[in-house]
């Protein structure tokens, strides 16, 4: 085991994928959009790293290379008839929107060659845990992963990371995997691919039917042999730290008890932060930090401490890298000198404590963790 306790996959050409299509304007039914930056785009990223470096982080922390991920293992969870489209788009960039039923993910010239070395990060980080190098590890790569579907590309993803990240800790020996999506909307990716199986447990919270809409409702538990391996925790808007952290202790951490998973993956966005533009919750870096903790410590003691993070959501350029310091520092168990500016703002918040509304959804969510096991 390696004195460095966390790995960081990161790579400058991952801020030069280009989503920029859909800040303009689009044909077949979107209407018009006048041209801007869009949502999700490098600075939220960027600015996460340039902060783990100027805080010192980075440099206590083990680089994990990034190598491209081949065909075969992108078709660990996509069709291949997906995957070879995107490749074909690679030199001129494309919409590879291909039957979503909503949305599209558009990307620039060598858009697959950075999708795949993206999928290849993750999938080292997988690796470096499984092998000892480091404990756990985060992968701050774009473009995101965790709305993809194994047949199309969808909210600004093409690859599903945290899906292949699974799929990849089973190939190499895992035999169960937990997949703890705190990205402020609904993991329907891995949903989807994982829904018959019993030895994936998909959890996602999320703002209720934010994204995508009606998707994620609390009844949706899987079928077949998955039959309740599937749980989700939809969180009225306006949620807070309360409300989130009962979510983890009542729901998200017994079903990791009761799973008693190999291997835990966190799909993890920051777009359940209080300033978010693609959401409407208030959570702030002192909230990130414990549930990262809460996790971590879930890890620890039914899997060896091994944990795998993958930057998803959050578009508030400011306050995410706070966010991602937060959890990057509970990860790692070193702490920076820097203090979050935004704390004092949103702990302010009235409402934080978790409202009549909110205990309701959880104490739904409480009944299906007794399904598992
Ligand atoms: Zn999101």
């Amino acid at each position: 085991m390696s004195n460095v306790r966390t790995g960081l996959v990161w790579g400058e050409i991952f801020m030069w994928h280009d989503a920029s299509p859909l800040a303009s304007v689009l044909p077949s039914g979107h209407g018009l959009i006048e041209p801007d930056e869009p949502a999700e785009n490098a600075a939220t990223k960027r600015r996460l790293k340039n902060l783990l470096d100027v805080s010192g982080l980075t440099e206590r922390l083990a680089p994990i290379k990034p190598r491209p991920a081949t065909v075969d293992e992108l078709a660990l969870v996509h069709e291949r008839a997906y995957i070879e489209t995107i490749r074909a788009m690679n030199a001129k960039g494309g919409d590879a929107k291909l039957d979503a039923p909503i949305g599209e993910t558009p990307f620039g010239p060598g858009g697959f060659d950075i999708a795949a070395l993206a999928a290849g990060g993750v999938l080292a980080a997988v690796d470096a845990i499984i092998d000892g190098d480091v404990r756990n590890a985060y992968a701050l790569v774009r473009p995101p992963g965790h709305h993809a579907e194994a047949a199309h590309g969808f909210g600004f993803c093409i690859f599903n990371h945290c899906a292949l990240a699974a799929r990849h800790a089973m190939r190499r020996g895992a035999n169960r995997v937990a997949i703890v999506d705190w990205d402020v909307h609904h993991g329907n990716g891995a949903e989807h691919i994982f829904w018959r199986e019993r030895d994936v447990l998909t959890i996602s919270i999320h703002q209720d039917s934010a994204f995508p809409p009606g998707s994620g409702p609390i009844g949706a538990n899987g079928e077949g042999a998955g039959e309740g391996y599937n749980l989700n925790i939809p969180m009225p808007p306006g949620s807070g730290v309360g409300a989130y952290l009962a979510a983890f202790e009542r729901v998200v951490i017994p079903a990791l008890q009761r799973f008693k998973p190999d291997f835990i993956v966190v799909p993890c966005g920051f777009d359940a932060g209080f300033y978010d533009p693609l959401a409407r919750m208030m959570l702030h870096s002192d909230c990130f930090r414990t549930m990262a903790r809460m996790v971590q410590e879930a890890a620890a003691s039914l899997c060896g401490g091994r944990l795998f993070l993958c930057h998803e959501g959050g578009y508030h350029k400011t306050t995410v890298p706070f966010y991602g310091l937060a959890v990057i520092e509970q990860l790692s168990g070193e702490r920076t000198a820097i203090d979050d500016p935004f704390l004092p703002i949103a702990a302010g918040f009235s409402h934080q404590a978790m409202q009549p509304h909110q205990d309701a959804v959880i104490r739904a969510a409480e009944e299906l963790v007794r399904k598992i096991n």
